[in-house]
């Protein structure tokens, strides 16, 4: 399991501790709960002059999902894990629906409104709403996370590729034998270069080789212009042809690979708007930031034998990753990204109000979407439930619980367990008991 963080009476982080002394402080009530997720105690009495061992925060920002590694440096230890899903894609939808409705309420002249659209200016930190949500979703994370534990430092994925530490590719040919280093940049910058596809077939999706245009057999080098990628299939078709020969009679896919493989690629290619707008971001904080490439973390990761996870992946990131990671007792957090709901008053079907909501939120002290436990004492629905919460004005509730919907459960029975925080959240078991379950002991 990962390790319960504690703060101390006055609210400041002290050293996480393992599940079991939390359990310990909690039953002699030495410690009471602070928050459940991530699930930290608070201690009742001052500590005289403790000492705290620093933490670094390992991030691996993705598309869909982020991985979060904290890990102690001295031990190597993964002290705790997440995997952050962002909702990018869900705020895009969004947004377009909300046009739409604009868009034919404007239309219908249903009263007269100057046109708005042309006074609307961007900043120069403007990023788009789905980016910026997964840039914010990390930084309060890293926010949340530095109020409770002894944060010191902070390493980002920052690059797919280091063109550095390749040397300009395009030039010097480079040993690109799979296992040492310069091999996972080398194939981080040609999956870049031909957008994860066969260049033969175009195919994507699927295991790629690095294969050499001009074969070596027919006098070809192993400069990285002469490299592309190949499915099995393709590769082994080819054998060991001249990329001319192979393609005889299909000259335009071979004109088209010639092409692409003198295009140089930029060193701007391997950073995405989102990563480097998140660097910047991180940098403001203070801490100290190391950055690494994709091909690092994956050659750290595949070094250490590590299956792919997003939040291995993140505690792969950077130089300064120790020789040896202890990871088996942890399993990640898993964090969903809900927002905050929206400000739509009124719904709408096919451009027609269909219902209206009112502007209270709060109904006797919960909020939709707060985690709650509720214990019935008797009728039909005589029991205990913890779920979350569908609050309406009546007072009477509806628990959304893992074994489905409790309806009409009175306000009175429940008490909070965790506020909606904007996150949904789940734990998933450590890698130990994963692997105890697909070998069971007889
Ligand atoms: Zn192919």
């Amino acid at each position: 399991m990962a390790k319960v963080f504690v703060v101390n009476i006055t609210k400041q982080p002290l050293n996480p501790v393992h599940p079991g002394q939390a359990r310990l402080l909690l039953r002699k009530g030495k410690a009471a709960i602070y928050r459940h997720y991530p699930f930290t105690i608070i201690l009742k009495a001052a500590e005289r002059a403790p000492t705290v061992h620093p933490l670094r925060l390992k991030i691996d920002p993705g598309a869909h999902t982020t991985g979060l590694a904290l890990l102690n440096e001295a031990t190597g230890e993964v002290v705790w894990a997440a995997e952050l899903t962002h909702r990018g894609f869900a705020i895009k939808r969004a947004l377009e629906e909300r046009r739409a409705v604009r868009r034919s309420r404007r239309r219908r002249h249903t009263r007269y409104r100057k046109p708005r659209w042309a006074n609307r200016r961007r900043g120069a930190q403007w990023v788009p709403p789905s980016l910026e949500s997964r840039i914010t979703n990390i930084l309060t994370w890293v926010a949340r996370l530095a109020r409770i534990c002894p944060l010191s430092a902070l390493s980002l994925e920052l690059v797919k590729f280091d063109l550095q530490a390749l040397q300009n590719p395009e030039i010097t040919g480079i040993q690109y034998q799979q296992g040492n280093l310069m091999g996972y940049e080398l194939r981080e910058y040609l999956l870049e270069k031909w957008q994860r596809m066969c260049a033969y077939c175009g195919k994507g999706q699927i295991p790629l080789q690095i294969e050499h245009i001009v074969s070596r057999a027919k006098g070809g080098t192993d400069r990285t212009s002469n490299l592309a990628l190949a499915c099995e299939a393709c590769n082994q078709a080819k054998g060991d042809q001249h990329a001319r020969d192979f393609l005889a009679n299909k000259p335009e896919v071979l004109a088209r690979i010639l092409a692409q493989a003198q295009a140089p690629l930029r060193d701007a290619a391997a950073v995405n708007t989102t990563r480097w707008k998140l660097f910047e971001r991180l940098k403001a904080t203070g801490l100290p930031l190391e950055t690494g490439s994709g091909g690092l973390t994956k050659y750290n990761r595949t070094r250490r034998n590590l299956p792919k996870m997003h939040w291995l992946d993140a505690s792969c990131v950077g130089k300064s990753t120790p020789e040896h990671l202890e990871v088996n007792q942890v399993g990640p957090l898993l964090i969903r990204a809900t927002g905050h709901g929206n400000r739509q008053m009124c719904g709408v079907k096919d451009g027609f109000p269909i219902r209206h909501r009112k502007q209270q939120k709060v109904h006797h002290g919960y909020q939709t979407g707060d985690l709650a436990r509720a214990v019935v004492p008797t009728g039909k629905k005589a029991g205990t439930y913890v779920g979350r919460v569908l609050a309406r004005a009546t007072g009477y509730f509806d628990l959304i619980t893992k074994a489905g919907r409790i309806e009409g459960v009175s306000a009175r029975y429940c008490r909070p367990l965790h506020r909606n925080d904007g996150y949904s959240y789940q734990q998933r078991a450590s890698l130990r008991s994963l692997s105890e379950s697909h070998h069971p002991a007889y």
